[in-house]
């Protein structure tokens, strides 16, 4: 399926050092389609969340994602309840923004085992679906790369996420697949394939995996740059029946510190080229 920029998507992130309004106005100026709206840009946008939501639209832009939700496993239950009352005040702002998806970066915690952590985000994403259902906003557990296993995310493959998604069983439930924490994945087609066919396969990011990055975290690279097969991940998701847009979520701090108009240029270039 060709894909133009009519399917790119940019998060706040990316370009993290321009404000909402600024990363608004350039990605539209630019041709880029659609935006995924980190919590701290939308929550520095001077008018409040729904103006901001407004101002985006305004600007032709779709909004595809709030970033992000989740981290509910904790030691002690009150911070597992606090997580649940938090997680509903990001669902409020999603749906104030009008952003049909929150992308969830589930959580892990130190101390505790790993399926003990899986239990408790289980417990935690049931206790808010119903108040995401109401505001007409849907859920997606994002995988982490393993790497992020110790405190970041307990769910480190599509199979997990497709099992924790099985468990719980609602519709507005799904997964967020992002080809730098899942590219190794030897069961990646499989899984891709099966979230497609639940209906649950909500969003795409894309970027790459250096080889030797810099950084574990600030080193992720341009489309192209690295080892990830993004043309195959894309097929196998296209074929599982996704159509949706393509969010580009890259944290890197040589890309942060040179200039952001270049840069954008640049995230357009190699999105292309992947096509
Ligand atoms: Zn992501």
């Amino acid at each position: 399926m060709p894909v133009s920029l009519d399917k790119l998507c940019i998060h706040t992130i990316t370009t993290k050092s321009w404000n909402l309004e600024t990363a608004t106005k350039k990605y539209s100026a630019s041709g880029v389609k659609g935006i995924s709206i980190w919590l701290d840009s939308a929550h520095a946008y001077k008018g409040g969340i729904k103006a901001a939501g407004e101002m985006v639209r305004s600007e032709g832009l779709d909004i595809v994602s709030y970033v992000r939700g989740g981290f509910f496993p904790a030691l002690e239950l009150s911070d597992r309840q606090k997580a649940i009352d938090e997680n509903k005040i990001v669902i409020d702002e999603a749906a104030e923004l009008n952003a049909p998806l929150i992308v969830l970066v589930v959580g892990a915690t130190p101390g505790q085992s790993l399926c003990e952590s899986r239990r408790q985000i289980a417990d935690g994403i049931a206790a808010v679906l119903p108040h995401a259902e109401a505001a007409g906003v849907k859920l997606g557990i994002e995988p982490l790369h393993p790497m992020h296993a110790d405190s970041r995310s307990a769910v480190s493959t599509m199979a997990q996420a497709n099992t924790m998604c099985d468990s719980i069983d609602h519709s507005h439930l799904g997964i967020v697949l992002d080809v730098y924490h899942v590219w190794w994945d030897d069961q990646l087609e499989e899984q891709i394939r099966i979230a497609g066919e639940k209906g649950r396969l909500f969003a795409f990011h894309i970027c790459d995996w250096k080889n030797q990055p810099e950084h574990p975290l600030n080193d992720r690279g341009l489309m192209g740059e690295g080892v990830i097969d993004i043309p195959q991940i894309r097929s196998w998701a296209n074929e599982s029946g996704f159509s949706g847009f393509e969010e580009v979520e890259i944290f890197s701090n040589k890309y942060w510190a040179m200039d952001q108009d270049e840069y954008l240029e640049l995230i357009k270039q190699s999105f292309l080229q992947t096509v």
